[in-house]
């Protein structure tokens, strides 16, 4: 039974003094080190080829540089993208060690993948809102990597290249989507508002000389009229035109982007049968469990015959408890030691009890997203700073049926099971895990079909340990959210491959999914303005589920839950397809 997955390495290891001169016995140490250097190298010619990438990944030494992008700069990065993988094919990938097999994997991946968007996907052509010089400036304003006039005298150097840059953009479009233009439009306008007042107001008070401050106040007009131009083109000569093409990428590019994204086992028709699949189990599970509960919340009441009225009406109740508006914080802070007591309580993983979450409001140049929650991660080259989990308070400003809305989207139930997602044991807890991991290339092209399928597969693995006491209220409403999911990935392929339309899409979460109108319509606005990141939750917890349902028949009694998650977490953000390959080896 072993001897089938004996290690690949152990087979090649027997094979070596066959094939290799005697006097060579340790070939496999000298590729992995080999590999190790040429990592470190490509790693460092990509951030000059792309600054902004390095400059989001916290290497800031390119800071200054805008890169146009222009024809010159897609040549050059397709020479920069051929000789690379040329040189990743010196490696054989049976030569090197697990960890740097996976490595191999994911570089040829994002090569392979950063070639094909050029040549073949070409959103550079139709997806205006690939050009915000705002957003990036942004970026460096807020950064605290370097002091104000350093941070300054980058953006200067960047907004020098503001009428080139846009003046490029311009060139590449062909035919953009309507939906994107919009996007772009107001994106670029709030672009605009990252050249006002407040960059005026830090050069004022910045060490600058006269001069610098001058030249810089010159190219922040400059830069604001080049904005001003492009917004005007893209609402005159693009939506004044009315010739758009389609935002739907169709078939074949979907499925394309799905295997480079994905990196899943399944192909993204396969992944989509699963998640029908799925919610219609789901769908049942609600329906006996509203039965249930029905009785308890609205007695004397006539049972609806039909169930998913039925299950709307009971969860309409189970949504009534929640925090208070202005206690919504307080409701998450209490929650984390809980969380962090029933994973050690019940053995689910080993925590770092060194690397404490730090629970804050989210601050306020964050706010706004629409994300009620978030963690904020340090990066690859920033490994001992804090990790923040942001709670957003509500809004000052909304209005009393907004609040409620929101508080009952984030009732006593679900509000758990956000926080297993997010903090304990979801994103943080595999964030400290993925940092212990020392690949520099997993920490920058990991996988986040990888990363969501933990976090959404860890609020099913906690309820079925009996957090939240096995409650039918309690799984009712985790149905619902991972229904959520699981309609994202259907709406996914529904909108980009089957062409949907909109009415049919927003109806199909109202009624299917229990959404509010609200909540399906900026579902279905991102739908249309990206494609297959909405798959990566479903697809990414799926196979982190069949690989564990694999590895417990295979092992009987002898499986371990701790020790599985532990294993699993132990590669980095690695694709769940080559870490399956690897645990299933042993
Ligand atoms: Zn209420
Ligand atoms: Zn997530």
């Amino acid at each position: 039974m072993k001897l089938r997955y004996l290690p690949l390495l152990a087979l090649l290891a027997a094979a070596l003094p066959a094939c290799h001169p005697a006097d060579r016995p340790a070939a496999r140490p000298t590729a992995d080190a080999r590999f190790e250097a040429f990592k470190t190298r490509f790693i460092a010619d990509l951030w000059r080829e792309d600054p902004g990438l390095a400059s989001a990944q916290g290497y800031h030494k390119y800071d200054s540089l805008l890169v146009i992008p222009d024809s010159v700069q897609r040549r050059r990065a397709a020479v920069f993208g051929e000789k690379s993988l040329g040189a990743l094919a010196a490696f054989p990938l049976d030569s090197l060690a697990p960890g740097n097999r996976i490595d191999h994997r994911l570089l040829a991946n994002y090569l392979r993948s950063a070639r094909w968007q050029d040549d073949t996907l070409r959103a550079w052509q139709w997806n205006p809102a690939a050009y915000n010089l705002g957003a990036g400036i942004g970026e460096l304003l807020n950064g605290h990597h370097f002091g104000l006039d350093r941070r300054l005298r980058n953006i200067s150097d960047q907004l020098n290249h503001a009428t080139e840059y846009y003046s490029a953009a311009k060139g590449n479009l062909r035919r953009p989507t309507q939906e994107h233009t919009r996007l772009a439009i107001k994106q670029n306008e709030g672009g605009l508002a990252v050249l006002g007042p407040a960059l005026a107001d830090s050069v004022r008070r910045s060490g600058l000389s006269a001069r610098e401050k001058k030249e810089l106040a010159d190219r922040i007009a400059t830069a604001r009229l080049a904005i001003e131009s492009y917004v005007a083109f893209l609402k005159t000569d693009v939506l004044g035109a009315h010739r758009f093409r389609s935002f739907r990428i169709g078939r074949a590019l979907f499925d394309r982007k799905f295997a480079f994204d994905i990196q899943s086992r399944f192909s993204a028709a396969e992944v989509y049968q699963q998640a029908q699949k799925h919610k219609a189990e789901l769908l049942r599970d609600m329906g006996r469990r509203a039965a249930r509960l029905f009785p308890k919340y609205l007695p004397g009441q006539p049972v609806p015959a039909d169930t998913l009225r039925l299950i709307r009406a009971v969860v309409g109740q189970l949504t009534l408890k929640h925090a208070p508006r202005d206690g919504f914080v307080d409701a998450v802070k209490r929650q984390i030691p809980a969380l962090v007591a029933f994973v050690n309580d019940h053995k689910l993983l080993t925590q770092d009890p060194g690397k404490p979450l730090v629970v804050r409001e989210t601050p306020l140049y964050m706010r706004g997203s629409g994300a009620g929650a978030s963690v904020s991660a340090p990066g690859p080259y920033d490994k001992g700073a804090n990790t923040y989990y942001n709670v957003e308070p509500l809004p000052a400003a909304w209005t009393a049926a907004q609040a409620e809305s929101y508080l009952r989207e984030y009732n006593d139930y679900t509000l758990q099971i956000l926080n297993i997602h997010e903090a304990i044991p979801g994103h943080y807890t595999q964030l400290v895990y993925a940092n212990r991991s020392p690949s520099l290339v997993k920490s920058i092209f990991g996988n986040g079909a990888m990363v969501e399928g933990w976090a959404v597969y860890t609020e099913r693995m906690m309820l079925e340990q009996g957090y939240g006491q096995n409650t039918d209220e309690m799984w009712l409403l985790w149905d619902k959210w991972n229904l959520r999911v699981t309609l994202n990935t259907i709406l996914d392929r529904a909108v980009q491959v089957d062409n949907i339309a909109e009415k049919d899409a927003v109806a199909l979460l109202e009624r299917e999914g229990f959404q509010e109108k609200a909540e399906a319509e900026g579902k279905w606005l991102r739908a249309t303005l990206s494609q297959v990141q909405l798959s990566s939750y479903f697809a990414g917890y799926t196979e982190i589920y069949a690989l564990r349902d694999e590895l417990k028949q295979r092992r009987g009694k002898a499986f371990d839950l701790k020790a599985f998650h532990e294993q699993f977490l132990s590669y980095g953000s690695a694709p769940v397809k080559y870490i399956r390959e690897l645990m299933l080896r042993e």
